[in-house]
């Protein structure tokens, strides 16, 4: 049923745009049923195909079309879907994704072979059988094609970025900048662009939006920058078409109607291309940073990541009233460990110590391993009632947790020294960093296997408090 409301819906809009001239005449019906179809593959059953020929069939009826030949011109429609459909089951895996740029390509090889499929379908089907609808059969083909490509070109790229960008938003990873105007700028250069475009005419008029929709690409993801180049495209044969952009010659040019209608098509691969390429650096950049920012053996972050959003969360609290938390954690007589087990179970050991703090934390708390067997977390909106209960917490857990490596018993304390302040302070955090250290050393120097906590104000002289061994 879907699908049947999906096809006549797109086949109406097809339908209804026609009176605006060839040009402009909009037909999305075939695109959207293959990219529906792509992107969901168990409709494309039997039922599926039915319900698609229910919709281009009755769309057309519904406009005065009769039967028999609403069903030819449906059955055109259907050899795009079709063989486009075929064509992406029969492409290698590594070209299926628009992930890569390289799939953007084999979509566009993609649609020029559905196209020519359907301008054959349109030569046998529509023309030789029922010669009224256009002139020759030349005509015939050369219009399905250029219309199936069309859409083809425009939709499929922003159909099936869609529902990355939607599960992206979803999980609010594009939240960042959103108060930022100047993220608006690259879409209202384009809107100005294609205003200038009308007021210039001549044939380097369409060449004055490229650099904005360039700048879109070079902006935004994948699914927005296809949007903006179906919209501006769509834009640009209505404005030709109406005769705002006069670059068609008066009357039917048939031969320079369809050119222009290609020339459009192909001139909007080049902003998504560039979105496409834009788009996969910036995942692995993203990737790369990912990886810098954590510590592989334990999952905890990097020493540079650890930095970095550490003092992020200072600019963000600092001159407020949030109390902050800085603690050094580090495993007792680790040396140790290693020489008795070896190396692979004082790794086991680090990775298992990681894991159990992480169970305790916040998502916002940030813990790091700042290098060998010493780890730091910084923690804000703590009462130090709190955050001394949550370095217990840590601590004993820790001593609770014995590792099994083959038959050995492998038991490691911990020594935790805890920077407590009552609002957010003005140091770096190399400087608090410094004020749990020297905590960390009492504890050490106390005995290890405990918490040693400093209670600042600002960051004036320490006053030291050891909590007892538990
Ligand atoms: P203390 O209680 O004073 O902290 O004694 P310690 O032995 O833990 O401290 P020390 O700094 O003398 O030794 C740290 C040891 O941690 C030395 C090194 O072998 C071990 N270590 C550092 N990084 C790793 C690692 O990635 N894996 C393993 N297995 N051991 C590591
Ligand atoms: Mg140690
Ligand atoms: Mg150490």
């Amino acid at each position: 049923m879907g699908v049947l409301l999906l096809v006549l819906f797109t086949a109406w809009l097809g339908i209804a745009t026609r009176p605006v001239g060839l040009l402009a005449s909009f037909w999305p019906a075939n695109a959207v049923l293959l990219g529906l179809f792509i992107l969901h593959p168990q409709l494309a059953r039997p039922e599926g195909w039915i319900a698609a020929l229910a919709g281009y069939v009755s769309a057309d009826l519904f406009m005065g079309g009769d039967l028999l030949f609403s069903l030819r011109l449906s059955l055109v429609n259907l050899a795009f879907v079709a063989s486009g459909l075929l064509l992406v089951r029969l492409m290698p895996r590594r070209f299926r994704s628009l992930r890569r740029p390289s799939g953007l390509l084999a979509l566009f090889a993609i649609c020029l072979l559905a196209s020519g499929c359907s301008a054959l379908a349109a030569v046998l089907l529509g023309h030789l059988v029922s010669p009224r609808l256009f002139a020759t059969a030349w005509e015939a083909g050369a219009s399905w094609f250029s219309a199936d490509l069309t859409n083809a070109v425009l939709i499929l790229p922003a159909m099936l970025s869609a529902p990355e960008f939607f599960s992206r938003l979803a999980s609010g990873r594009h939240s960042r900048r959103r108060d930022d105007l100047w993220e608006f700028a690259p879409v209202v250069a384009l809107l100005v662009s294609l205003m200038v475009c009308v007021g210039v005419g001549g044939p380097a008029s369409l060449g004055i939006v490229v650099p904005a929709l360039l700048w879109c690409a070079l902006s935004y993801s994948l699914f927005i920058s296809a949007l903006l180049t179906l919209l501006a495209c769509v834009w640009l044969f209505v404005a030709v078409s109406l005769g705002l952009v006069p670059l068609l010659d008066a009357g039917n040019d048939f031969a320079r109607t369809v050119a222009l209608r290609l020339g459009i098509t192909l001139f909007a691969l080049g902003p998504l291309t560039v979105a496409s390429i834009n788009q996969a650096r910036n995942r692995e950049l993203l990737a790369l940073r990912q990886r810098a920012d954590h510590d592989i053996l334990t999952g905890a972050l990097s020493r540079r990541g650890f930095f970095r959003r550490g003092e992020g969360l200072l600019r963000q609290h600092r001159g407020t009233a949030t109390p902050l938390v800085v603690m050094m954690l580090d495993l007792d007589h680790f040396k140790r460990v290693n020489d008795r087990h070896g190396h692979a179970v004082g790794d086991e050991v680090l990775r298992s110590f990681a894991g159990g703090v992480r169970q305790i934390l916040r998502q916002s708390d940030l813990f790091g391993r700042l290098g060998g067997e010493e780890f730091a977390l910084v923690l804000s909106g703590l009462t130090e009632a709190d955050a001394l209960g949550m370095a217990e917490r840590i601590r004993s857990a820790v001593a609770r947790r014995p590792l099994h490596a083959g038959t050995d018993h492998v038991v490691a304390t911990l020594s935790i020294g805890l920077a407590w302040y009552a609002q957010t302070p003005a140091g770096t955090l190399d400087e608090l960093l410094a004020d749990a250290d020297r905590a960390l050393y009492q504890a050490k120097d106390e005995g290890r296997d405990r918490v040693v906590m400093v209670t600042l104000a600002g960051r004036e002289s320490p006053e030291l408090s050891a909590l007892p061994l538990a």
